[in-house]
C-alpha cells in the first residue's frame, strides 16, 4: 500500500478506514489552550486522526479545535477521525451511552468515528474515574465484558459512533468478544503499547488472523513521567540503531519508530504539543526502512512495559499477565 501524507486510510474490518497517524491527546499537564492550539496546527500539517477520551479531561479542547478547523472551512466533518474510549468506570452496559454522550457534548459532535472499551478492567462507578475506599483500597467492579460490547453495538446502531474497537485487550479477553453468541460487530482494533521495544509481535499476528488493526499508543516511549510510566526500560529515543538509522535517511530517530509501525501496518498516535514536534512526527510517508532495516528493529524487542499498570496487577481482568 502506497500512504502518503494525503492518502494515508487503511481499512477496517466494518468497511469503515482509518488514518494511519493521528496525534495523541493525553497529556499530564494542562495548560490553557495548549491542546486546543496543537490539534489546530495538527489539522493545518494534515493530520486528520486525533486519539482523546473522557479521562484525558481535555475533549472539549480537541472539540474547539476541530470546530474552528471546520468554520475556516479547512477540513470537513467527515475529513476528521476521532477516537474516543469508554472508562473502566462506565462498563456497566447502561452506562455506555451516557458515557459516550458525555464525549459528544464535549466534542460539540453528533457522531464520533471509533470508540474503543480503554481497559478491560471495570471499576466502582460513582466515585469519579479512580475510585478507592477509605483504607485506599481500589474498588473493582465486576462486569461482563460482552454484555458492555453489546451496550456498544446499540450505540453504533443509534448512529452515535461508526466503529468499535478495544484497548489493552489481551488476546483471550479479544476471544471472549469474537466468540460471543450473537456477535453484531468485530472489534475493528485493539489499542496497545507498541514500538521497537515492545514489538507485540504474538498480539499482531492474532489481529492479523482476525482482520483487527493494531493501534499503537506509547509508539516514542511516552514521555517517561515516573508518576505512570515504568523509568526502568531505557529511553527508546536514545536507542543507538534508531540514531544510526536517522543519521542515514536524515530523519530523527522518533520518525523512524513511527516508519516502523506504519511500515508493519500499525496505526500510530504520537502525542506532541510542541508545533516542531507535532510536524516532524507526520513526516514519514517520504522515506521507507528495507526489509533488513525492518527485522534489526523488530530484534530490539524487550518485551518490557512502559505502561505496566501493576498498580491494578490484583484486578481480575487485568490484562498483562499473560503474554499477549
Ligand atoms: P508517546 O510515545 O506519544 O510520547 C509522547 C512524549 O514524547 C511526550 O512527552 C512528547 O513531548 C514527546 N515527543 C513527541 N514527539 C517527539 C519527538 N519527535 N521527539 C522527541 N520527543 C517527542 O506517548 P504517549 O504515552 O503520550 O502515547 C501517545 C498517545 O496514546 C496518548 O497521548 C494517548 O492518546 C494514547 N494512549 C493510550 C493509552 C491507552 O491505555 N489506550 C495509554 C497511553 C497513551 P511534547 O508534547 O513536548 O512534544
Amino acid at each position: 500500500m502506497n500512504l502518503t501524507a494525503n492518502n494515508h486510510r487503511i481499512p477496517l474490518n466494518d468497511g469503515n478506514s482509518i488514518p494511519i497517524i493521528g496525534l495523541g491527546t493525553f497529556s499530564e499537564k494542562s495548560v490553557e489552550d495548549l491542546c486546543t492550539q496543537s490539534v489546530k496546527i495538527a489539522i493545518d500539517v494534515g493530520y486528520r486522526h486525533f486519539d482523546g477520551a473522557l479521562l484525558y479531561c481535555n475533549e472539549h479542547e480537541v472539540g474547539k479545535a476541530i470546530q474552528e478547523k471546520i468554520a475556516e472551512g479547512k477540513v470537513k466533518r467527515e475529513d476528521i477521525f476521532y477516537c474516543g474510549k469508554l472508562w473502566g468506570t462506565f462498563l456497566d452496559p447502561e452506562m455506555v451511552q451516557p458515557s459516550l454522550e458525555k464525549t459528544l457534548k464535549n466534542l460539540q459532535l453528533d457522531y464520533i468515528d471509533l470508540y474503543i472499551i480503554e481497559i478491560p478492567m471495570a471499576f466502582k462507578p460513582g466515585n469519579g474515574f479512580y475510585p478507592k475506599d477509605e483504607n485506599g483500597k481500589w474498588l473493582f467492579h465486576e462486569v461482563n465484558l460482552c454484555q458492555t460490547w453489546e451496550a456498544l453495538e446499540a450505540c453504533k446502531d443509534a448512529g452515535l459512533v461508526k466503529s468499535l474497537g478495544v484497548s489493552n485487550f489481551n488476546h483471550k479477553q479479544l476471544e471472549r468478544i469474537l466468540n460471543k453468541p450473537g456477535l453484531k460487530y468485530k472489534p475493528v482494533c485493539n489499542q496497545v503499547e507498541c514500538h521497537p521495544y515492545f514489538t507485540q509481535k504474538k498480539l499482531l499476528k492474532f489481529c492479523q488472523s482476525h482482520d483487527i488493526v493494531i493501534v499503537a499508543y506509547s509508539p516514542l516511549g511516552t514521555s517517561r513521567d515516573p508518576t505512570w510510566v515504568n523509568i526502568d526500560c531505557p529511553p527508546l529515543l536514545e536507542e543507538s540503531l534508531l540514531i544510526s538509522l536517522s543519521q542515514k535517511y536524515i530523519k530523527t530517530p522518533a520518525q523512524i519508530c513511527l516508519r516502523f509501525n506504519i511500515q508493519r501496518g500499525i496505526v500510530v498516535i504520537p502525542k506532541s504539543f510542541n508545533a516542531e514536534r507535532i510536524k516532524e512526527n507526520f513526516q514519514i510517508f517520504d522515506f521507507s526502512l528495507t526489509d533488513e532495516e525492518m527485522k534489526n528493529l523488530e530484534d530490539l524487542n524487550k518485551n518490557i512495559r512502559f505502561v505496566q499498570l501493576l498498580m491494578w496487577a490484583d484486578h481480575p481482568e487485568y490484562p498483562f499477565h499473560d503474554e499477549y
